[in-house]
């Protein structure tokens, strides 16, 4: 294409499928400023803004160094001789000078990817001093950023885009994923990320072919060029040669032809070889994806995940009314199938229930999942009733977050009752025999199971957060995405402990729909497997290609090894015998 060069990025893929289409760069991190096309004339106005924000820069620095030298002496003060140097760095300014003209974009966001790809050097050097100053070196960007925007706010907001294009991001929020505008957005590749972070399962609940942990992306990217992203293998090809776009045209056209047939097996339950019938239900996060479930030959929802709704327009929440009409709705819908309502979960790396609440240092551990709705009771009730309401118009089942043991339990089904008790003065009906139930994603919760059992109906297994917590990996950390290991014998081991407590368990993390492992879910004796409805068609033929007393054998075997890659290796050489054409 033209006069560039193809050229391949890789990262992650985190959610399957191509896209084919021109990029669109932001260029952003948390505080990252958003990108605009300038014109050659522009560039000495552009360049006398940053040389203006670099004398503000100094002098504020210089001020600062000042007054820590008065206070705390000559050494601590030092570190803003650092700051100077870098500030002036003549290998920054001649990169930033040499891009400026070529890429054409407001200069703020061409010093930020400047900056940003120093940075990433950085981090990467042997030396921890050297490692230690990229803080510095951040400081000192956003204090440049800030000076060149003469104090106005920083841009959180994705513009929209009136163009389909693939999107290109430092970072996406979850909150930033779920407002991309699906019509124009074909596809998204970011800088950091994980396969189980939430803006990863969004992608894949959009349907959106996604990249993440692609280094130097926005670096390398550039607004209009043309691309390729191959959410299959995590590529992205910027300036694909007419070859390469054909060949990805064909392969489109397979895979979409592939997964067509797998839809059309929708009607045939996922029952093993030998016989074993093992539920397979949808995790949902939109309502736009309500009518997919069943075209997808769900058997109900095994996951509502009901925070993109209850927080997701950044209005207030809907109250109890709006909430009963908006799960009525998804439940008639799945009739005469189960819905499982998973209450509210806020914090962590979620959606935040009060945005405006104190920073966390650490937001896992901290006011995230059932502990936010039981210090909001009466926020939370308005919740448990409109769910309860919903029981009176199909089936629907209820689960809880973040559960770590029996006193939030007890809480949570005090409330339920008082709920109930509160419909019935009210003369409104529920069913009385709604199941209930507790997410497994806290270890102490595993190591609870049988009392918990005690407690309640079913089990749900969030994989994506037992392992985090178990492994103590970050799970939307791209540093430790390569250790973030769902097959550890520590996870699996607890998983077992909880599918051993006879209560019906389903996984619904992202490890269901995982073809290597499903062989060792279907083994350790889960009852469901909820995906995400565009993975769901091929799970169940992969359950209907598997011997279940086979996998139970190879279970055991998994049970006693001593690590992940092991019980990874176990299971995928059963899936590649059961079903090679699957992957
Ligand atoms: C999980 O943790 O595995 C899970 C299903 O919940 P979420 O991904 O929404 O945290
Ligand atoms: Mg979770």
């Amino acid at each position: 294409m033209g006069k560039f060069l193809e050229q391949r990025l890789r990262g992650l893929p985190v959610s399957p499928g191509i896209a084919i289409g021109s990029l669109r760069v932001e260029a952003r991190d948390c505080s990252a400023p958003s990108i605009h096309p300038i014109t050659e004339e522009e560039l000495p106005g552009e360049w006398k803004r940053f040389e203006e924000a670099l004398v503000r820069t100094e002098r504020e620095l210089v001020e600062l160094k000042h007054r820590v030298e008065k206070v705390s002496g000559a050494t601590e003060a030092a570190i803003f001789d650092a700051h100077l140097l870098f500030l002036r760095d003549s290998t920054i300014i001649g990169k930033l000078k040499n891009e400026l003209p070529l890429r054409l974009q407001n200069i703020e966001s061409v010093y930020y990817a400047v900056v940003q790809n120093f940075m990433e050097i950085m981090r990467a050097v042997d030396d921890p001093y050297l490692r230690s100053r990229v803080m510095d070196v951040r400081d000192v960007l956003q204090r440049v950023l800030r000076n060149m925007q003469s104090g106005d706010s920083v841009k959180r907001a994705l513009p929209a885009s009136e163009l389909s294009c693939i999107l290109a991001a430092y970072e996406l929020t979850p909150g930033d994923t779920a407002e991309l505008d699906r019509k124009n957005v074909l596809g998204f590749v970011t800088e950091t990320g994980s396969a189980m972070s939430h803006t990863a399962i969004l992608a894949r609940s959009l349907g959106l072919p996604a990249v993440v942990a692609v280094p130097r992306l926005v670096m390398d990217s550039r607004t209009g060029s043309p691309a390729i992203l191959d959410g299959y293998e995590g590529v992205l090809i910027i300036n694909p040669t007419e070859e390469t776009q054909e060949k990805y045209r064909i392969l489109r056209d397979e895979r979409e032809k592939a997964y067509r047939e797998l839809v059309g097996m929708r009607e045939l339950p996922a029952i093993t070889v030998d016989g074993h019938r093992v539920h397979l239900a949808a995790n949902v996060e939109f309502a736009h994806e309500f009518e997919s479930i069943r075209r997808s030959g769900a058997e109900g929802v095994g996951l509502y995940r009901t925070e993109f709704f209850l927080l997701g327009t950044g209005n207030s929440m809907p109250d109890e009314e709006a909430q009963y009409e908006h799960y009525r709705k998804l439940v008639e819908e799945c009739a005469p199938e189960e819905v499982i309502f998973r209450t509210l979960d806020a914090g962590g790396d979620k959606l935040p229930f009060e945005p405006s609440a104190e920073r966390e240092d650490n937001p896992a551990l901290g006011w995230r999942g059932i502990r936010v709705s039981l210090s909001r009771a009466e926020i939370f009730k308005q919740q448990l009733r409109a769910i309860l309401r919903a029981s009176a118009c199909g089936k629907v089942g209820i689960m809880f977050p973040m559960v770590s043991g029996v006193t939030e339990v007890r809480r949570t089904l005090d409330l339920l009752d008082e709920c109930r008790a509160e419909l019935r003065g009210r003369g409104q009906t529920y069913d009385e025999n709604m199941r209930v139930g507790v997410m497994i994603e806290v270890p102490s919760a595993a190591m609870m199971a049988d009392v918990l059992a005690r407690y309640v109906d079913f089990f749900s297994i969030g994989t994506n957060d037992l392992t985090q917590y178990t492994i103590a990996v970050d799970r939307v950390n791209h540093r430790v995405a390569s250790i973030f290991r769902v097959t550890h014998p520590g996870v699996v081991r607890l998983m077992a402990r909880t599918i051993e407590t006879g209560l019906p368990t389903a996984i619904c993390g992202e490890m269901g729909g995982d073809l290597n492992v499903l062989p060792l879910l279907v083994g350790l004796g889960a009852t469901e497997i909820s995906v995400g409805t565009h993975l769901l068609p091929v799970v169940r033929v992969a359950i209907r290609h598997l011997n279940y007393l086979e996998c139970k054998a190879m279970a055991q075997q998994a049970l006693q090894a001593e690590d992940s890659v092991t019980i990874r290796s176990l299971s995928r050489d059963v899936a590649l015998k059961s079903y090679p054409e699957l992957f």
